[in-house]
């Protein structure tokens, strides 16, 4: 095991020793089909036993390289040193009381944290809650109490969760939204930069795709009825997609003039997923409330809103909480994730993985017209792939690749609204020869199709 690895003393090395999924595998899926909603689904139905540095070693015995994170949530690795020494000493100390009832040090410690790392220099609160939908959800409250205001823009390609309010948030319909309204009212979609898929070109859609959502949101809402507009500064979900360079920036001032909340869902994006603590810093914008989740914690369940202190504070007391929001133990864990971030230089590491992945798979596109656009930063990288000679989404061959990499022993992920986007979000502390391997096997499956 690699120094960076972090988590249990887990050999980093790709290792198939049985059919993917194997039997004990197989026999546990039984069990799950059994015993577990079938709402609930599984990218791939490999039961693990361990995993820690760029591994996921399964019941079977076999060992894959890991390019999911999770969905971006081990971002230090699985069971990283610092997350598991400080998480134990919270659990024999204390689990739970209720920071509503009885507080304790941890939560502010990370409300301490969360105000230094997030974008700006201004005087910053945090509130803490359990999920990435959660935060999100107070997010809006927040907004709503300070501004006086009911309307929430979003964008086109958006996901910000699966409750109630985030699922009208979210722009997708299946699988998150399909038979599950009705929906809160009061959202509103507008545009945003999709460079790739802009009908004019990618030089005019920053301005463009701006100009039309400013202008939808001034004549078909009213900028003065608007509380939040609410972006991810790269859309997850959606397909790993950059809003063109300046759209955020124009956006954000937009918020500025019309005293509109300006939200930055940097809940996949957080916590050096792009080479930088929030993927905000790279056009220098400066969001009014930021919301963080997945990487946070180093897999524990914990989200944060964070902001100015004026707006944080204008819900009356007792407006905010719930029962487990800044569990001790999450908490904790969340310390001990940025302790390593800080120590291991993760932003460096993100911007390494970048260079890395993104290098071949430019020699992958040009011999694989399928690959229609490469994007992403630092260790959120994705491929679109469309049919030959055309931009038409291609998710057959999405598909086709994500298994032929999970026979392999390749952990990947699909994502985009036309289900057509391969994305890696592999650990940050994955070594370079399994980082290596797993491009090497994407290279193969892109060869068989
Ligand atoms: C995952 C995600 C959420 C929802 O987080 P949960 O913890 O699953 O509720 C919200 N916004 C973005 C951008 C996400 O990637």
């Amino acid at each position: 095991m690699t120094e960076l690895s972090g988590g249990p003393a887990l050999p980093q090395e790709r290792r198939v020793v049985t059919a993917i999924p194997g039997p004990k595998s197989q026999e546990l899926q039984a069990r799950r089909l059994a015993a577990v909603a079938g709402g609930v689904g599984s990218v791939l139905p490999v039961f693990t036993a361990r995993a820690g540095g760029g591994v996921l070693e399964d019941v079977d015995g076999n060992s894959l390289i890991d390019f999911g994170s999770g969905i971006a949530v081990a971002s230090v690795g699985n069971s990283a040193e610092a997350v598991v020494r400080r998480a134990s000493a919270q659990l024999a100390a204390f689990t739970h009381t209720c920071f509503m009832v009885t507080p304790y040090e941890g939560y502010v410690e990370v409300c301490e944290e969360l105000a230094k790392v997030t974008p700006g220099d201004h005087a910053k609160k945090s509130a803490l809650f359990n999920s990435g939908a959660e935060a999100v959800e107070n997010a809006v409250k927040i907004a709503r109490a300070y501004t006086k205001r009911q309307a929430v823009v979003v964008f086109d390609h958006g996901y910000h969760g699966r409750t109630n309010l985030t699922m009208a948030l979210t722009a997708k319909n299946m699988p998150y939204k399909n038979g599950f309204g009705p929906f809160a009212p009061e959202i509103y979609r507008v545009p945003v930069a999709y460079s790739y898929r802009w009908p004019t070109g990618p030089e005019n859609c920053a301005a463009e795709a701006s100009a039309q959502a400013i202008d939808m949101i001034s004549k078909q809402i009213g900028a003065e009825n608007v509380a939040a507009i609410i972006i991810e500064p790269i859309l997850g979900e959606g397909g790993f997609i950059e809003p063109a360079k300046g759209f955020l920036p124009a956006i954000a001032q937009f918020a500025k003039d019309n005293g509109i909340v300006f939200v930055a869902d940097e809940i996949q994006t957080g916590f050096c997923r792009t080479g930088q603590w929030f993927a905000c810093d790279d056009e220098g914008v400066v969001p009014d409330l930021i919301t963080t989740a997945k990487g946070i914690a180093g897999g524990l369940p914990l989200a944060a809103v964070t902001g100015r202190a004026d707006i944080m504070d204008a819900p009356h007391s007792g407006g905010l909480g719930g029962t487990y929001g800044g569990n001790p133990v999450a908490c904790a864990a969340a310390l001990g994730s940025i302790e390593t971030m800080r120590e291991l230089d993760l932003n460096a590491k993100a911007r390494r993985i970048e260079e890395i992945m993104k290098a071949r798979l430019a020699k992958m596109a040009a011999q694989h017209d399928i690959i229609g656009d490469i994007r992403g930063r630092g260790a959120m990288i994705a491929v679109e792939l469309v049919k030959s000679g055309t931009k038409d989404p291609n998710p057959q061959a999405t598909a086709a690749l994500a298994k032929a990499c999970h026979q392999e022993g390749l952990m990947v992920l699909t994502c985009g609204t036309y289900g057509n986007v391969l994305r890696f979000l592999p650990p940050l502390v994955i070594g370079e020869d399994l980082l290596n391997e797993g491009l090497d096997i994407i290279e193969t499956a892109l060869a068989g199709l």
